[in-house]
């Protein structure tokens, strides 16, 4: 099986053959194609997989074909994994216009809002970041409306850490129809109420 194979653009293979991404690997095998059909996804597999890719190739082809912003929402734990999320999406997203905005603690508001503003492609964020410029602008939220994915990457960590009311604020902001794509390293009581709830819209890899 190839890059190709699974239904990606052609652009899409060429940039994994020059990252030296010779064929997919088995998360990437059976996520891809999940994705790219419009399935909601779980995938767990251990760090070091390629999960990453199995998440953002597909998005990123569907961005290509129709770019409009904000695209796609990676709600990640750390601000070190928001800015490593950004830098492989840059990687596999060279051939296409990309603007990116990480979205973390730490950094000026203020300027983050107006990046917001501006409607970027992608915006990579932790929970409590991106829940403060949602609620305090209130412009903002509106820059969300035609959301088409929303990613959580190490989804164990996200919803465990006690992001709950955070999370549920940030949902909210995201159109109902959006495709959700949760990855992560383990199984917790979290991920196994997400099964529950969406039972059979839900397409589940397990490694
Ligand atoms: P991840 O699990 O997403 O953090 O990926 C781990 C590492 O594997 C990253 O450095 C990727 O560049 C690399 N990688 C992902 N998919 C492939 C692939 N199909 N072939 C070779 N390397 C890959």
């Amino acid at each position: 099986v190839t890059f190709r194979d699974l239904g990606l653009a052609e652009w899409a293979v060429t940039t994994c053959r020059e990252l030296g991404m010779r064929k997919p690997r088995r998360v990437q095998r059976r996520c891809i194609p999940r994705v790219l059909e419009g399935r909601h996804v779980l995938g767990i597999d251990e760090t070091g997989s390629g999960k990453t890719a199995a998440f953002a190739l597909p998005i990123l082809h569907r961005l290509a074909e129709h770019p409009f912003g904000v695209f796609a929402l990676v709600v990640t734990p750390t601000r070190e994994l928001a800015f490593q999320l950004a830098d492989q999406f840059r990687a596999l997203g060279s051939a296409v216009r990309l603007r990116i905005s990480v979205v973390v603690g730490g950094m000026d508001m203020l300027r983050q809002a107006k990046e917001l503003a501006a409607r970027p492609h992608l915006v990579i964020a932790t929970p409590g970041r991106i829940h403060v410029l949602l609620r305090d602008n209130p412009d903002i939220p509106s820059v969300f409306s035609r959301t088409k994915y929303l990613v959580l990457d190490e989804a164990d960590r996200v919803l465990d850490v006690g992001f709950q009311e955070e999370l549920k604020f940030i949902f909210q902001c995201l159109p109902e129809n959006r495709q959700n794509l949760f990855f992560s390293a383990t199984t917790t009581s979290n991920l196994e109420k997400l099964r529950d709830r969406y039972q059979d819209k839900l397409y589940v890899y397990e490694a």
